[in-house]
């Protein structure tokens, strides 16, 4: 079993398999470490939604963030594209006016904003994919110390560079403070081809969407029936009517205000997309890569 590596990646979510794989196609040695494929990356359906809330908010950088993961997923897996965001007749003039002189491709219908290059997908297979053929160690990290990773037993890896993707349940190791926002994903019989975004989403067999309170740590979560009834009812909203569900997904955000790519003692940490992993990852893989070859 390998002690060191040119890269530790800390972390086999989004975050930490889109950034080995872009530095592993680079020719860099890349070490993965963690204690599962995925975590809070196992939402099932994850939208790629650069238009951002019920307000309307294009997403810092969306045009850069588009490219970048157009570029990259469909590489890996399918990417449904479109997503309709049925906007209330009232609020079209200010999302209007918030997507002027952004270059976000949609078009206005009657039901609402048709996102054209926005899209979603089915996450569990994009992370199979895109862990095939990098060196993942499965382990629990219990401390990281510049550069070096001390796993439970007493083991020590380290990396000349450690890169922390750990998401919510690893932020303790790293200390860059954050919110963390619990939320829920029921899995409906019915199968959503059309993603839609309004208050919940559907997209495939998802429909998610989260008004927990965030929390300043990590805890885990599980849904609530208060939840599942919060959900059904903005399903109602958003489809006019509530779809039927077979089971239920739980999961914890970790945001950090728009700065994903810190340095920390001995690396970086890529970390704090909130809901948005999916959409800003492969381009902050491409920043972290462009960071440790001098580009940047
Ligand atoms: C209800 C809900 C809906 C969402 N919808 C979307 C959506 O539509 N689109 C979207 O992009 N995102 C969405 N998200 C957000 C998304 O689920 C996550 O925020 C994102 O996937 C986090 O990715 P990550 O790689 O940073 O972390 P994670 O997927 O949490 O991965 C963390 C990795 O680090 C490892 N790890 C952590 N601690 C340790 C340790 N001590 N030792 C070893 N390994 C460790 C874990 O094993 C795992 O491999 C949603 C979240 C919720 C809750």
């Amino acid at each position: 079993m390998k002690t060191q590596a040119e890269i530790v990646v800390l972390g086999a979510g989004i975050a930490g398999l889109c950034a080995a794989r872009v530095l592993h196609e680079a020719g860099k040695e890349v070490l993965v470490l963690a204690r599962e494929l995925g975590e809070a990356s196992r939402v099932p359906d994850a939208l790629l939604n650069p238009v951002r809330g019920k307000r309307g908010t294009v997403a810092p950088e969306a045009e850069e963030a588009l490219e970048a993961l157009w570029d990259f997923y469909p590489r890996f897996g399918a990417v449904r594209q479109g997503i309709l965001r049925p906007v209330p007749q009232s609020d079209k003039p200010v999302w209007q006016q918030k997507l002027q002189g952004r270059r976000i491709p949609h078009l206005w219908l009657e039901e609402g904003l048709y996102l054209e290059n926005a899209g979603w997908l089915e996450t569990t297979p994009l992370l199979h994919r895109l862990a095939e053929g990098l060196n993942i160690q499965y382990a629990s990290v219990e401390r990281l110390e510049s550069g070096v990773a001390w796993l439970e037993g007493g083991r020590r890896i380290s990396g000349k560079v450690l890169v922390y993707a750990g998401g919510a349940s690893g932020a303790h190791l790293v200390g860059l403070g954050g919110r963390f926002t619990p939320g829920s994903v029921l899995r409906t019989q019915q199968h959503f081809q059309q993603a839609r975004s309004y208050g919940v989403y559907v997209a495939g067999h998802s429909l998610g969407g989260s008004y927990l309170p965030h929390q300043d740590r990590y805890a885990p979560h599980q849904t609530q029936p208060h939840e599942v009834e919060w959900l059904l009812a903005e399903a109602q909203k958003l489809l006019g009517y509530r779809p039927a569900f077979s089971a239920s997904w739980a999961g914890v955000r970790y945001r950090l205000d728009s700065h994903y790519l810190k340095e920390i003692p001995g690396g970086f940490a890529l970390t704090g997309f909130g809901s948005a992993a999916y959409f800003y990852a492969p381009l902050y893989a491409w920043r972290l890569l462009k960071r440790l070859t001098g580009q940047s």
